[in-house]
């Protein structure tokens, strides 16, 4: 297992970790399992949430005889400080440990949020507060879009930032992992899997080994497919861009959702529409459920996606045959209008 220096924590973390979604739908015994197995074959990086129920609880039991050789990692979804700084003393309950390696903001979605976060009486002030004790021996925070990031960085000293890369979304790989790296920030990729739409794990894995994060966490919910990702580890070589490409349409027509390429050069639009940014807008609002973001984004888009008159060019000059038009004025309906709940329920209980 390769292991890499996790930026300037001093941590040193092994390229593959487990994440803890998985912990909270099986049981004790199987979680245990996994956990041990995965720590043999030298997974050293546990990472969960409070989110994620019972996970803390099992990821503690199962590393409880060799807790000091491994790196913890659990994270907050509250806003305030009192309530983060109950989160930080339940995890740490929950794990069943004096201190916790790595404790991070969840899902820091918006800048509203983050100012939320980072202002007199927000949870960040509760991190700072538990890590000056020593309860806390790095903060950290995960978010969807790099602006968040590079945002959150000028705001504060984090150690650790989660962020996601995969096949689809490539702004890590595209940047925001060397920025984040030049600063001397730890950097743990997430969503390896694109949210179970990868068609191939293995190339999957192979595209972020390729990439270079500090670590990536995955859910492995039995040990064939700790099996399988350690295989990767141990063996996989660089994925090649023609890989990637077939990845991605393998990938569309798995989970039926479209996948822009983010082609360098995209069609151009008679409208003058910006189609890859309006599209990525739209993605982050379908898949990442980013809806407040991906609204407030589209309100300074401009032109809107209103004046597109539906000639169709940019679906004959695409050359991956995005459903261009019919995405738009899906995205008309959800990124404009707020009295569209039936719609939002629906994608949220079939997830489109
Ligand atoms: S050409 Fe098609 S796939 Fe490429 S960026 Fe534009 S819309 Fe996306
Ligand atoms: S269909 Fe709409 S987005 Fe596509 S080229 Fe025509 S005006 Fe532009």
């Amino acid at each position: 297992m390769q292991l890499n220096k996790l930026g300037n924590t001093g941590l040193e973390v092994s390229r593959l970790g487990l994440g803890g979604i998985p912990f909270q739908y099986i049981g004790h015994n199987d979680s245990s399992g996994i956990i041990q197995a995965a720590y043999e074959r030298g997974v050293n990086l546990f990472y969960t949430s409070r989110m994620y129920r019972d996970s803390e609880n099992k990821i503690g039991l199962a590393v409880k005889n060799f807790r000091g050789k491994v790196v913890l990692g659990t994270s907050t979804h509250k806003r305030k400080k009192i309530d983060g700084r109950k989160d930080i003393e339940q995890s740490l309950r929950n794990f069943g440990t004096d201190f916790i390696d790595i404790y991070s903001l969840h899902n820091v979605l918006t800048l509203k949020v983050l100012r939320e976060i980072m202002s007199p009486g927000g949870s960040y002030q509760a991190l700072e507060e538990m890590r000056n004790a020593g309860y806390i021996r790095h903060v950290g925070i995960s978010a969807h879009q790099p602006e968040t990031i590079l945002k959150a960085l000028e705001m504060a000293a984090f150690d650790v930032v989660e962020f996601p890369l995969n096949f689809i979304d490539r702004e890590a790989a595209d940047g925001l992992l060397e920025e984040v790296r030049s600063r001397g920030i730890g950097f743990v990729s997430i969503k390896p899997m694109v949210f179970g739409c990868a068609s191939s794990a293995p190339l999957a894995l192979r595209y972020i080994f390729s990439a270079g994060p500090d670590s990536t966490v995955i859910g492995t919910y039995n040990m064939d497919e700790l099996d399988e990702n350690l295989a990767v580890e141990e063996t996989g070589g660089q994925a090649t861009n023609d890989e990637v490409m077939e990845a991605i349409t393998a990938s569309e027509r798995h989970c039926f959702k479209v996948f822009c390429r983010r082609c360098r050069d995209c069609v151009s639009c008679p409208q003058r529409i910006d189609i890859k940014k309006a599209l990525r807008l739209y993605e982050y609002f379908d898949r990442y459920h980013s809806w407040e973001w991906a609204r407030e984004q589209y309100a300074a888009l401009k032109p809107k996606l209103t004046v597109c008159d539906n000639c169709g060019l940019c679906e004959r000059e695409c050359p991956y045959h995005i459903p261009i038009k019919r995405e738009f004025s899906r995205a008309r309906v959800d990124l404009l209008s707020r009295r569209s709940p039936r719609r939002l329920i629906n994608k949220k209980l079939i997830g489109r």
